[in-house]
């Protein structure tokens, strides 16, 4: 098993988002799924997420909003603090910023209810910003490459997350790095049966030998050869920011919209 690189691990992963990525850079939509994946798991979120935006299509109308309708229309969500703070966060942004979200992590994370998850998510995923993501999917996917099937704690593969975020030189953005981890660990790296064969980091991960089971397994299960797009995408955290994609286009029809 050849030892990766950052270069090759940020093309592999850069080329395989390029291939099966959707375009989805509406940072108030993205707010939005931050916020509510801040506490709540992505399947739950996903209906609630489609009425919110029904409801509150912008910044602006989410700003003009009494806190009450605010309130109502996190139903289902759970823990309420949190349609508070954004609400609250969406009249400082008006207020104070002209109405446009900040772009910077130390902006972002000055804003109500924004904490350094949140804040490095919207700055790299809305604004491209050069700022590593700690997420869950991300953390499997690099300790299983990096480390094998004996995962080290979680701030050492932090800290690596973070040595490993792309430069100007390298074969993938920051965006692309970042949300292309997250998608593998949501569709391809999954927790119980990685399916190994189809990624495109197999060669270089540490853990691949000895999950070859598992993706064997999740291979013999599939009655059709396995499409990124189509296999575990539903409930996926990639499901979800797709569902916003597909808001976006019904209400900026020149936007295109894949499925899902
Ligand atoms: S090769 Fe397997 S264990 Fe390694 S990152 Fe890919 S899916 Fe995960």
């Amino acid at each position: 098993m050849a030892s990766a690189d950052a270069h090759d691990l940020h093309r592999r992963v850069g080329e395989w988002y390029r291939a099966n990525a959707r375009d989805l850079r509406d940072p108030y939509a993205i707010l939005v799924s931050e916020f509510m994946l801040q506490q709540t798991q992505a399947s739950r979120a996903a209906p609630a997420f489609e009425a919110f935006l029904r409801t509150f299509p912008t910044l602006q109308a989410l700003a003009d909003a009494e806190p009450g309708a605010v309130i109502r229309a996190w139903a289902g969500m759970g823990y309420n603090q949190r349609a508070v703070r954004l609400h609250r966060l969406a009249r400082t942004v008006a207020r104070e910023h002209g109405g446009e979200l900040p772009r910077s992590v130390d902006e972002l994370r000055r804003l109500p209810g924004v904490g350094p998850y949140t804040a490095a998510a919207v700055a790299c995923f809305a604004f491209g910003a050069n700022v590593p993501v700690a997420d869950t999917n991300i953390y499997r996917v690099l300790s299983r490459v990096l480390y094998g099937v004996d995962a080290p704690s979680r701030a050492v593969v932090d800290r690596r997350v973070a040595e490993l975020t792309p430069d100007t030189d390298s074969p993938s953005t920051p965006q692309e790095w970042h949300q292309g981890l997250m998608d593998l660990g949501a569709s391809v790296c999954a927790a119980a049966k990685p399916r190994c064969m189809l990624c495109p980091l197999r060669e270089v991960c540490l853990a691949a030998d000895a999950l070859q089971d598992g993706a064997r397994l999740a291979l013999a299960e599939a009655s059709i050869p396995y499409a990124p797009k189509q296999g575990r995408y539903e409930g996926s955290t990639r499901y979800y920011r797709g569902k916003t994609a597909c808001l976006q286009a019904r209400r900026f029809p020149w936007r295109r919209c894949g499925s899902g």
